[in-house]
């Protein structure tokens, strides 16, 4: 299926790796060109030369921190005219709610709440004006479902999928679409973290911890970062614009509910 979106303009924050850079990957294979961001020179540019080279697309990498006004300045400076705009950055560390004081707080409301929000009330304004937008953020299966050790990721994130629960009805009469997409489990340098802390606190393997958490999920695996990539290029489409607001879990099944 074409997308409908040869030569539109996206940028793709977190995107060195991971989640990111499968939706990056996603967007160029459909002929868009991209701005990334990360924190870490070296991978973006690495990530940068690699989806240029397989795609043709013209990437821009832009080393910023998006929980700075710095980095979201850089951003802006570097983004222009965006019809596409996917959020991401490093997910909040594991814990108990005693681990977590009003730094630790602070820190994922930034990463996870404020930043994203903030990206949004950047591009929103010119997506308005032209008529045409697509937005997707990416959160998480534990904003529906409490995940064991990543109350603080469930915590924070909630407060943006409020926001993008009101804003999205906003302005979806102007052409412009937000959604979430809720990655459960997926094959990243962020679930072996989980996994090995989880091993350390329970004095487990890795291996026994990762082979519990496949037990519980209906799929078996973990999930792909470029299938991940291929769904967020889907609600970037020109097909997608009637899907508003919506909280979609990419999950392998792993969060049970009927609706
Ligand atoms: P990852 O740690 O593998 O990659 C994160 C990417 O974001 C990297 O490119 C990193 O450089 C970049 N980044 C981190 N902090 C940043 C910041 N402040 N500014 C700019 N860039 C920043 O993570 P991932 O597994 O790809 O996950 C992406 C998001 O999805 C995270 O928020 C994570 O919590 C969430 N998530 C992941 C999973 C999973 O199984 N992988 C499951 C649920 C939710």
């Amino acid at each position: 299926m074409d997308l409908g979106i040869r030569g539109r303009r996206a940028m793709v924050t977190g995107a060195s790796r991971g989640l990111g850079r499968g939706c990056a990957e996603a967007l160029a294979a459909e002929g868009v060109d991209l701005v990334i961001a990360a924190r870490g020179r070296e991978p973006l540019e690495e990530t940068a030369a690699a989806i240029r080279a397989r795609h043709g697309v013209a990437v821009t990498a832009v080393i910023a921190d998006v929980t700075t006004d710095a980095g979201r300045a850089a951003l802006r400076e570097a983004a222009g005219e965006l019809d596409i705009l996917v959020t991401n950055a490093g997910g909040p560390p594991p814990g108990r709610w005693e681990d977590f004081g009003p730094e630790a707080l602070q820190r994922a409301l930034e990463a996870s709440m404020l930043a994203p929000i903030a990206l949004m009330r950047d591009h929103l304004p010119g997506m308005i004006a032209r008529g045409w937008g697509r937005v997707v953020n990416i959160t998480s299966s534990a904003v529906v479902a409490p995940t064991r050790a990543l109350g603080l990721s469930t915590a924070a994130r909630m407060g943006l999928t409020g926001w993008v629960a009101n804003t999205a009805r906003e302005v979806a009469g102007q052409g412009v679409t937000i959604n979430n997409l809720l990655p459960g489990s997926h094959e990243t340098d962020r679930i072996r973290r989980l996994d090995q802390d989880a091993a350390e606190r329970e004095g487990l393997t890795p291996e026994a911890v990762r082979a519990r958490a496949l037990a519980r999920i209906p799929a078996g695996r973990y999930g792909d970062p470029a299938a991940f990539g291929a769904v967020c290029a889907f609600l970037c489409s020109e097909q997608a614009g009637y899907i508003v607001g919506q909280n979609i879990l990419v999950d392998g099944g792993a969060v049970a509910r009927t609706l």
